[in-house]
């Protein structure tokens, strides 16, 4: 019996149909229907049924190494986090979880740590993915809203693509804007990123700007949008503030000392200027190029000034569009997944939001200041302050910047508990307790994608071994603690919860209101077809399109500009480290190749890491093309084979973020990464490491 499900890798987030015959095999193949592929996947989405296999698996828990039953493993837990938290403090303990989980999940874990222990300590990986447009997102409308949807991409006259290589990293996403260029003569496509990657392909223009300097490019575009008459003077009077302070700070900006700083040809950035103002209908599209800086706030708001100044946003083909990482970034952040944030898009901060979400879960306490991001977690994990950790669907000894600092810092920590559907991984090496997962065709709930669309999980697979979905261990480990509130009897009662809280005492101030599916009974909840958030009485069929009456969620309901000053990133190349080590993806593999790597097909398109040197940069370091290179930062080491390409910029080096040290060795590049981050969003400086090179 085929069952609809959707793709558990990127943020595009595409529909699936898996069938499973009576000999148990099993085959995928892209759903028609599914707004957001309309039936394509990508050679990952593609390769699912390779990945399914038991070999590898947790499939019992794990207590100091040896296989237990439930119960032991669950009493370990909760009397280790209840211990810790009674000696110390609520703020001892803490949870590390993922963009991978499911909705659901993160629902209970979120409320278990903010209403019940009282600690903010929950951070994601999707810290390392949009933490960025998130902040960046609020200073400007309020809220934590993307503006527009995909069809926006389809019928926009120009798209921007800002560091972002959609063609390996969202790859249906970007066939869709190719055949939409294809379809129409008009539409031109600019891709701006250091590197020549294959998403320039398609492109009219690439701007291989000096990495980093990104604020300075839009800011410049926003002076020359202010000079050349393209304001929407109507919609910057009615519907924004600050616009006169966001052009004083850019005013004599000209186009020649823009070009200048950015290390682009005049005539190149003249262009892009040109075709920006002169187009109505432009999306810019961003990701991990901008949002992985000490200053990524800061320039996801200077591309959505340049919207804001000239009206474009709220309407068809145009709008600023952050593009997610994961499968579930934005389901994440719906149920308050970050330290930063309360459920549904409260505030922790906000005394009224915190006594709204107390109040709903019928909570004891409720945690009232920001929790430890990411990279501090860890830092306090290494310190002890933090004394007991819980880990969840990701691995952060590969991930996480300063990766060795991660390691060492869980071989530090009283109690160390994973959740994870496969038994070896850097991370796993290093837990007292393992407690085995249910993972993609096993498992049931929701995730939303990088549109606000949320799609359904379906399970099509037995539970493996004594595997269970992550929502139904922290409820038992919750009740053991002694706390109620965490007696669900499936994904759908958590799903209409969390639905209840979105629209609870919310006066249409919140951008996330679900209160159209709150009483979704069990089988309309299994039926749930793909859906745009938010879905109210008023718009039953969800909302496409956000900001469509220039109205915002700020205070005064108008979306505000913020200046923006360019700052250098913070660890800046020197004789010692002359080379900018950018991170990245590649085409066929997802995360920690966990499960990708396990599909031969996928490892051939590159099976080994390697690093992407400037003709003039490999001379330089003595390095061959086909040979192996040591890289070495401040932070770290690693060895990885090279390749010569006049596609990389002079100065910067290229190194996937994939390999682990089951696949690897020593291959990790996150060893080397700089652990600095954005002060507001708390988002690491992937994209800026000094390093040398040499011959291996
Ligand atoms: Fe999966 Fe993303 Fe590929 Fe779609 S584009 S099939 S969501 S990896």
């Amino acid at each position: 019996m085929p069952v609809k499900t959707s793709c558990p890798y990127c943020g595009v987030g595409c529909g699936v149909i898996a069938d499973r015959d009576a000999s148990g095999a099993v085959t995928v193949r892209g759903d028609p229907l599914h707004p957001a592929n309309f039936g394509r996947l990508c050679a990952k989405g593609s390769a699912l049924a390779e990945t399914i296999g038991l070999e590898g698996r947790l499939l019992a828990p794990v207590v100091n190494g040896q296989e237990t039953s439930w119960d032991t493993a669950l009493d370990h837990v909760a009397e280790g986090f209840a211990r810790i938290v009674r000696e110390h403090g609520p703020d001892s303990v803490a949870f590390y979880v993922s963009g991978q989980i499911l909705t659901e999940d993160y629902y209970v874990i979120n409320k278990l740590a903010k209403g019940f222990i009282g600690t903010a300590n929950i951070d994601t990986n999707s810290r390392l993915c949009m933490a960025s447009s998130v902040a960046g997102h609020k200073r400007a409308f309020g809220s934590d809203t993307v503006p527009g949807c995909y069809e926006d991409l389809e019928t926009a006259d120009l798209l921007v693509l800002v560091g972002s290589n959609a063609a390996w990293c969202h790859p249906i996403l970007y066939q869709r804007m190719v055949a939409a260029k294809a379809n129409n003569p008009a539409c031109r496509i600019v891709v701006i990123d250091p590197r020549r990657t294959a998403t320039c392909d398609g492109a009219d223009l690439h701007l291989p700007l000096r990495s980093g300097s990104d604020s300075v490019l839009f800011n410049g575009l926003l002076a020359h949008l202010a000079s050349s008459n393209a304001i929407d003077r109507a919609f910057v009077d009615e519907s924004t503030t600050g616009a006169e302070a966001a052009l004083q700070q850019v005013a004599g900006q000209t186009v020649a000392q823009t070009a200048d700083i950015c290390g682009l040809a005049e005539g190149a950035v003249a262009l892009f200027f040109d075709w920006f103002a002169k187009t109505e209908r432009v999306v810019t599209l961003y990701s991990q190029g901008v949002n992985q800086s000490s200053s990524g706030v800061d320039k996801v708001n200077a591309i959505i000034n340049c919207h804001l100044l000239t009206g474009r946003i709220g309407r068809p083909g145009m709008g600023p569009f952050s593009l997610t990482g994961q499968p579930n970034a934005m389901g994440g952040r719906e149920v308050g997944g970050l330290a930063n944030q309360l459920a549904a898009h409260m505030e922790i901060e906000n005394p009224r939001h915190r006594d709204i979400v107390q109040r709903f879960w019928q909570s004891p306490i409720i945690a009232d200041k920001q929790g430890l991001k990411a990279v501090d977690m860890f830092d306090a994990i290494a310190d002890q302050r933090i004394k007991a950790v819980w880990i969840m669907s990701t691995n952060p000894v590969v991930s996480l910047p300063d990766a060795d600092r991660v390691r060492r810092a869980l071989d530090a920590c009283e109690l160390v508990v994973v959740s994870d559907c496969m038994r070896h991984t850097d991370t796993t090496r290093h837990a007292h307790v393992l407690l085995p997962a249910l993972t993609w065709g096993e498992k049931d709930g929701t995730v939303t994608n990088s549109e606000r669309r949320i799609s359904r999980q379906r399970r099509f697979l037995p539970a493996p071994g004594a595997a269970r979905a992550d929502w139904q261990t922290v409820c038992d480990v919750a009740q053991r603690m002694g706390f109620s509130g965490f007696d669900y009897p499936n994904a759908a009662a958590i799903f209409r919860e969390h639905a209840r809280l979105s629209s609870f005492e919310n006066e249409g101030t919140r951008d996330f209101d679900l209160s159209a599916l709150n009483t979704l009974d069990d089988r309309a909840y299994d039926a749930l077809t793909p859906i745009q958030w938010p879905v109210t009485r008023e718009y039953p069929t969800g909302t496409p399109r956000m900001f469509e009456t220039g109205q915002f969620f700020t205070p005064d309901r108008k979306a505000r500009f913020v200046p923006v000053t360019p700052r250098a990133a913070v660890n800046a190349t020197s004789r010692d480290y002359p080379l900018v080590l950018n991170t990245g993806r590649v085409r066929d593999q997802w995360h920690t190749m966990t499960r990708t790597g396990k599909s031969p097909r996928l490892l051939a398109h590159v099976f080994e890491p390697y690093a992407e040197f400037h003709p003039d940069d490999a001379r330089m370091a003595g390095v061959e093309n086909g040979g192996l290179a040591r890289l070495t930062s401040p932070w770290g080491e690693m060895v990885a084979r090279v390749v010569v390409t006049a596609e990389q910029r002079r100065g910067c080096v290229f190194v996937p973020m994939h390999w682990n040290g089951e696949y690897a060795g020593d291959g990790r590049v996150n060893a080397l990464v700089n652990p600095a981050t954005d002060p507001i969003s708390g988002q690491p400086e992937s994209k800026h490491t000094p390093v040398k090179a040499a011959a291996y």
